[in-house]
């Protein structure tokens, strides 16, 4: 286990060097494992999130990963990359509610027409496919700029991916539970999981509005322009 532990350092050490990751090994004396967490009411285990307890836990020093202070760092190296994947595991996820959306449309018929003769659910696939396209093209574009400029330079774009593919996914998925009805909401489509799965991670990762504070101050500092080369070659 690898907890990020905050400590009260010098004043005089900037904010963002008073964390340290240190490694625990999980039978180390006053570590408690209280529970699996459970996240909508589904269970990840073996790889979800327990509620852990530390109890006057002690490891040797050495045991700090990459050095004292380091912990943001390690952090926002692996946090940079594990976005982009959940947003391009979440347009995968959205594609798939969609093409779902467009077979139950003219599969089922209800007061006398198939659904997909209803303009409102015509609206909500196309709505959905607009989407789509527009966060997958952000999200390329992150990745693009990480492979060629590196995560630091494609911060802004990595977290503008962050805040807008998440919640597009949810309102996909959340238009392929509605035209699925009952069917949408049980176990019998992907659906509900993925809904779960598009809602938390607008928590995970840090919350939308931690990433929209952060984004919006770049933003701002850079008078509106954009980290890196403005060209694409795709
Ligand atoms: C399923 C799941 C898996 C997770 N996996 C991991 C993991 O692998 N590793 C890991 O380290 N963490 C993980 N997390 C933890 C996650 O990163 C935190 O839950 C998240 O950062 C929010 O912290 P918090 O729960 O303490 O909420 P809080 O910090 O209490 O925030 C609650 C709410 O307050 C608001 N808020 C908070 N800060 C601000 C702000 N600055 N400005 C405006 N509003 C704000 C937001 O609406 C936020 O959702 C996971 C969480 C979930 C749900």
């Amino acid at each position: 286990m690898v907890p990020l532990a905050g400590a009260a350092v010098q004043a005089a050490v900037p904010v963002h060097r008073q964390q340290s990751m240190i490694l625990v090994p999980k039978a180390t004396p006053g570590v408690r494992i209280v529970r699996d967490m459970l996240t909508y009411g589904y269970d990840d285990a073996p790889v979800g999130h327990p509620e852990i307890v530390y109890e006057n836990v002690r490891v040797p020093a050495e045991n700090i990963l990459l050095g004292e202070g380091r912990g943001f760092e390690i952090a926002q190296g692996r946090l940079g990359p594990g976005r982009i994947h959940h947003c391009m595991r979440l347009i995968g996820c959205a594609q798939r509610a969609l093409e779902l959306m467009c077979q139950r449309a003219v599969s089922r018929t209800a007061f006398g027409k198939p659904l997909a003769d209803q303009g409102s659910v015509r609206e909500d696939i196309a709505h959905s496919f607009c989407e789509i396209a527009q966060a997958r093209l952000l999200t390329l574009q992150a990745a693009d700029r990480m492979d060629r400029e590196g995560n630091k330079i494609a911060r802004d774009l990595i977290a503008a991916a962050k805040i807008v593919v998440p919640s597009m996914a949810a309102r996909v998925i959340d238009r392929a539970i509605q035209i699925h009805g009952a069917a949408g909401v049980s176990q019998d489509t992907f659906l509900a999981r993925a809904y779960v799965y598009a809602r938390f991670i607008r928590i995970g990762d840090g919350p939308d509005q931690v990433h929209l504070a952060a984004l919006g101050k770049e933003v701002i500092k850079r008078g509106g322009v954009m980290t890196g080369r403005v060209s694409v070659s795709w």
